[in-house]
């Protein structure tokens, strides 16, 4: 071995354990070997697959113990060095097992430690012994003499064959043997001078200034909050950002919520860049998302449009990132490695040296206050673009009033009116299926789920009842054990779902079309996208929905948005109830009035005087938030505060509140100043899926001593006896605390 090597490697094993692994250097290798390149490693009995990381002189597992890398699989490095310090930073924030970072960054062909596909295309050149053969080459055939000829112009790729490709491909490789001609590979990289430019709607003033603001540092990192309402013209200046990026030949990321509405942006998107753009959603198969990361790591994609995991994709011209609604959750990935891909966004805009925008009508609190407190830069656009104005929104109280499938005598005849005038109404409510609470009417039971701490929901199409946390759907007629009547024969419902609800519509509103848009409704591929049609071609006066039609989607006929349960937003536990009760209305507001017609918002209460509608009716979004935080201030919540929260879950009940108590016995003498432990308690639904669950809350107003206590924790789980008997995760930054 070459002297001058380091004598380890440090190896992110592709396994869910929480530390790197030292390995020798293969065994007769001479070659150094890069951080970024996949090896396979021999782990335990039998081999995984794994990246360097880096070279040790040191190690502190004893020599005699150490096993040699079995088999170098990539040459040169197949992550670079700007995400391989992205990976680095979340694997030591978010305490997470490294192999499972490391394995966000590749698609899953390259995690099974199978070879790079390269997408490069095959050009050949004329060699000097071709050239000489055109000149002196008398015995050459016509094909041959054709061939030389146009390789020596230049270069002839296979694509210029067109189509006299089948003979010619015999006549290429004839030559190539013969010496005359060479082959050679490359990517191809587009040329972004086709974009149309003038394609581009000119900014209106309010867009120019807030444009002004975003350019004004053009090179370098920088976070910028557009805090624009919506249709203030966001997504054109996003689209002018990157025609800018484009054009000197940089890529893009824009990150986008998943919710499968975004089509709407998607299209814009391609009408302006072509074929510079691809999207990455969750809905892509395997090789399709495989395909997408090989082109953005060749340059082919300029513009990569994609939910939440599009963040770790390989960009190496990167130039600019949108987030656009980054208030949304869905950028919190909930399971296996937690993570906030908006979050990793901006370090990884803080890495590679580059402006990120961050974009919303509802930015989240967690934005604002970095906005106060001078990390990111402010931009607001306070009025809507193309001279449409913002909904007005109004309370109605209708505590008293009758009410019908959850719809109250004043918002029917509000909903008529339109109708009348050939305007649209959306009626929002957050709840599918036909009612959240079934009863037996003879014996007074109640459906509640067999695995979870739930109440089953009736789903009267389909004649079944549904658990909406574990998916179990058991048939109406089923029989369930505690029931004395054994069987659902006639049953009273409490509460109003959707389904509920526009089977109410030909009974309230004869002669009027409703169409509903859930989960539920719109399950095969398509059906979407021509409702949506059909809403927009005004063939519907009447569109039911939940969160699905509550963002990204405008319709310009509605004029009228009804929001059926203006209370349960408010009443919930969680302290993140009333910020998102205000973005989600706000957003659904934001569908109506698009077009010519000004919209009206009319939200039903039985608490007309909560605080949080005054906000609302003033449509002031930025004086609700500044509330919210001195709130949050108040009470030591995030984002004053930083939080981690240690999930446990067992199958036997006392097991994971047991396991979590003996932590807290343990860590509470190590425990540095700054840090409060919340708990341990069972979670607000201490059973789903059948296990048992309880959680251990860990705040501080210091981020550095919060992951210093996280650190002190992970290891003094090992010391718990209970440790081995359940499952335990932890979640930085947790968005779901109950
Ligand atoms: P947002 O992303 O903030 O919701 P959009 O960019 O979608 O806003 O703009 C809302 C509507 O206004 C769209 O129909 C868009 O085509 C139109 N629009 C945006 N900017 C302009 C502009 N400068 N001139 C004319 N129309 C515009
Ligand atoms: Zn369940």
């Amino acid at each position: 071995m070459n002297g001058s090597f380091p004598r380890f490697l440090k190896v992110a094993v592709f396994a869910p354990l929480r530390s790197f692994f030292d390995y020798l250097y293969p065994t007769h290798s001479t070659d150094a070997i890069a951080p970024g390149c996949r090896v396979m490693v021999p782990f335990g009995r039998s081999t995984r697959i794994g990246m360097v990381v880096g070279a040790a002189e040191t190690s502190h597992i004893d020599k005699p113990k150490l096993k040699a890398i079995c088999e170098v699989l990539d040459l040169t490095p197949i992550i670079d060095p700007s995400l391989l310090s992205l990976a680095a930073w979340a694997i030591d924030y978010y305490h997470c097992p490294p192999g499972e970072v490391y394995e966000a960054l590749l698609p899953g062909e390259l995690r099974r430690g199978n070879a790079l596909r390269t997408s490069e295309k095959e050009f050949w050149k004329i060699t000097e012994s071709g050239k000489k053969m055109l000149v002196t080459g008398h015995k050459l055939g016509p094909r041959q003499r054709e061939t030389l000829l146009r390789a020596s112009d230049g270069e002839l790729s296979r694509d210029a064959l067109g189509s006299e490709r089948v003979t010619l491909n015999r006549v290429i490789a004839d030559c190539t043997r013969r010496g005359w001609l060479y082959s050679m590979r490359r990517a191809v990289l587009p040329d972004p001078l086709v974009i149309p430019y003038d394609n581009f709607l000119a900014l209106n003033p309010a867009q120019t200034a807030a444009m002004t603001h975003l350019q004004g540092i053009k090179t370098g990192y920088r976070t910028h909050l557009l805090h624009g309402v919506t249709g203030s013209g966001k997504t054109e200046i996003y689209l002018h950002l990157v025609r800018d990026v484009v054009a000197v030949g940089g890529q893009a990321l824009i990150l986008i919520p998943e919710i499968g509405l975004t089509e709407q942006l998607v299209k814009r998107f391609e009408a302006r860049f072509g074929t510079l753009v691809a999207v990455l959603h969750s809905g892509l198969g395997e090789r399709a998302r495989a395909e997408v990361w090989q082109r953005c790591k060749t340059q082919e994609i300029r513009v990569l449009l994609g939910t939440r995991s599009a963040v770790w994709l390989p960009l190496p011209e990167l130039r600019l990132i949108v987030v656009d609604e980054e208030h949304d959750q869905s950028y919190k990935q909930q399971e296996g490695l937690r993570y906030s891909a908006r979050d990793i966004a901006v370090v990884r805009a803080h890495r590679v040296g580059i402006p990120i925008v961050l974009g919303s009508a509802t930015p989240s609190l967690e934005s604002l206050l970095n906005c106060d407190r001078g990390k990111y830069q402010y931009v607001a656009i306070p009025s809507r673009a193309a001279g449409a104005t913002l909904p007005r929104i109004q309370v109605l109280d209708i505590r008293g009033l009758h009410v019908e499938a959850g719809l109250s005598e004043p918002l029917q005849a509000a909903i008529k009116l339109r109708a009348s005038r050939g305007e649209q109404s959306l009626i929002f409510l957050n709840r599918r299926g036909f009612a959240p609470v079934v009863l037996c009417h003879r014996c007074g039971w109640i459906a509640s789920c067999p695995r979870c701490d739930a109440r089953l929901v009736i789903h009267k199409e389909e004649q079944q009842l549904r658990c909406h946390h574990c998916g179990t759907a058991r048939n109406l007629k089923a029989r369930f054990a505690g029931h004395p009547c054994g069987e659902l024969t006639t049953f009273a419902s409490v509460g109003v779902g959707t389904e509920q609800l526009e089977s109410a519509m030909p009974i309230l509103f004869p002669g009027l079309r409703a169409i509903r848009i859930d989960r539920d409704s719109m399950t095969r591929k398509g059906e979407l996208e021509r409702a949506f049609e059909t809403i927009n071609a005004g063939d519907v006066d009447i569109l039911v929905g939940t969160q699905m039609i509550a963002k990204g989607h405008d319709f310009s006929r509605v004029t009228l948005v009804g929001i059926v349960d203006g209370d349960s937003g408010l009443l919930a536990t969680d302290f993140r109830a009333e910020e998102r009760f205000v973005q989600l209305i706000m957003q659904v507001a934001g569908r109506a009035g698009r077009g010519i017609n000004s919209g009206e918002v009319l939200i039903q209460s039985h608490h007309p005087h909560h605080p949080a509608f005054e906000y609302l009716k003033r449509g002031d979004y930025r004086e609700f938030a500044d509330h919210a935080l001195r709130e949050r201030s108040a009470a030591e919540l995030p984002p004053e505060t930083t939080l981690a929260l240690l999930r446990a879950e067992a199958t036997e009940r006392p097991i994971p509140l047991r396991f979590l108590q003996q932590l807290v016995a343990t860590l509470k003498p190590l425990l540095p100043a700054g840090v409060t432990l919340g708990g341990p308690i069972p979670a607000l639904m201490e059973r789903r899926i059948g296990k048992f669950r309880a959680n251990l809350l860990l705040t501080s107003h210091d981020r550095a001593t919060l992951s210093e206590a996280i650190t002190l924790m992970l290891r003094q789980i090992d010391h718990c006896p209970l440790a081995r008997k359940v499952r335990w995760s932890l979640d930085v930054d947790a968005q779901e605390i109950a």
